[in-house]
């Protein structure tokens, strides 16, 4: 989308409008006005607890004097976004909505994207930094990293609602965004070894969001609305700091690929989060970083740290770590091209206490 841009010219696509509070749902449709729409919309929304938020966003869309479609998805597999696609190109609506996990945001976020219409995201969990990012991760594609689609020109999440969800799902977000703090590392490794471009202002916007989450350990655990909003807050940054950089570069390294291999070989993958923070503990002592501060503030925030927290078997962690320098060749981190061998996997799960 845009215009054909030069070689070294930098663009950077960010949400216009972001609304973040207590019942906040119920002004979906204002959001939507302010954002130049007024007469059709299209939502997209999952099978359970979301469809009340849905409801309430559907009612706020109608007050507003908008025509809503909507569709219900079950998963995040490409025939969603097919059948969610169909249906946009026929109703053609001004703007696509995303109300709903992860997985409901980034099938509307891909559609939306096929189609060149503009989407709002409007989560109802706090799982992963998809929420606002131009990215989006969709099941059954040839790659297992994330794919570009777009920005959200709009943001509206109801603390209210992401209060609401199971605890476990706002711990998985923090793993998500405790994991910059390696994926941040091997950005610069690889600028300093392969010359790669790096942004400072990308990276350190990051790196603060998983140091304000870690510092706020506590709050969140106690499950507070303040909690949520610092969560939200870092989530957002964090989706932000890609959309600077132009590349998922600042919010994914190393500890990425290792869920990424994970989700590959384990037959039951723990959340995308989850994963990615307990990656982060072994990338960390590769990094000869503080793995053991990682460590602490995932344990503190109540996210897994452990193989048997993750509900995962310590085989499948080794075979993760010995394969995720393969899942993006052209990615370069800690792992180098040849990867770790599975003495040396082993060795690294055993050292940060991942496996016994
Ligand atoms: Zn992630």
């Amino acid at each position: 989308m845009g215009p054909r841009l030069e070689k070294n010219t930098h663009s950077i696509q960010l949400p216009r409008e972001v609304l973040i509070g207590w019942g906040v749902l119920s002004k979906v449709g204002e959001v939507c006005r302010e954002l130049g729409f007024s007469s059709s919309a299209f939502l997209l929304t999952g099978p359970k607890t979301s469809r009340i938020a849905a409801g309430k966003a559907k009612g706020s869309l109608e007050k507003s004097g908008f025509r809503v479609k909507n569709l219900i998805i079950e998963s995040s597999e490409m025939r969603y976004v097919s059948e969610a696609e169909k249906m946009i190109k026929k109703s053609r609506p001004q703007v696509v909505l995303g109300v709903g996990g992860g997985k409901v945001i980034d099938v509307a976020k891909v559609a939306a994207s096929k189609c060149l219409v503009p989407f709002v995201s409007v989560p109802t969990t706090a799982s992963h930094d998809g929420i606002a990012s131009q990215r989006a991760s969709i099941r059954d594609l040839k790659t297992p990293t994330s794919i570009l689609a777009q920005t959200p020109i709009g943001v509206v999440a109801d603390t209210e609602v992401i209060l609401q969800s199971p605890y476990r799902l706002t711990a998985s977000g923090c793993g998500d965004i405790v994991s910059k703090y390696t994926a941040v590392r091997d950005w610069k490794l690889a600028h300093d070894s392969k010359g790669e471009y790096y942004g400072e202002y990308a990276a350190s916007l990051a790196l603060m969001s998983a140091k304000l989450v870690i510092r706020n350990a506590k709050v969140i655990r106690g499950r507070t609305e303040e909690g949520i909003r610092v969560v939200m807050e870092a989530l957002l940054s964090c989706g932000i700091a890609m959309s600077i950089a132009g590349s998922s570069r600042p919010g994914s390294g190393s500890e990425h690929l290792f869920s990424h291999a994970l989700d590959q070989v384990a037959p039951k993958p723990a959340l995308h989060g989850e994963q990615c923070g307990v990656g982060a503990i072994m990338m960390a002592h590769l990094h000869e970083a503080n793995w053991k501060l990682i460590k602490d503030s995932l344990r503190k925030l109540g996210a897994p740290t452990t193989a048997e927290e993750l509900g995962i078997e310590p085989d499948y962690i080794i075979e993760a770590l010995t394969r995720a320098h393969r899942i993006r060749p052209d990615r370069y981190t800690i792992l180098g091209e040849k990867g770790l061998t599975r003495d040396a996997a082993r060795r690294l799960a055993k050292t940060t206490g991942v496996i016994e």
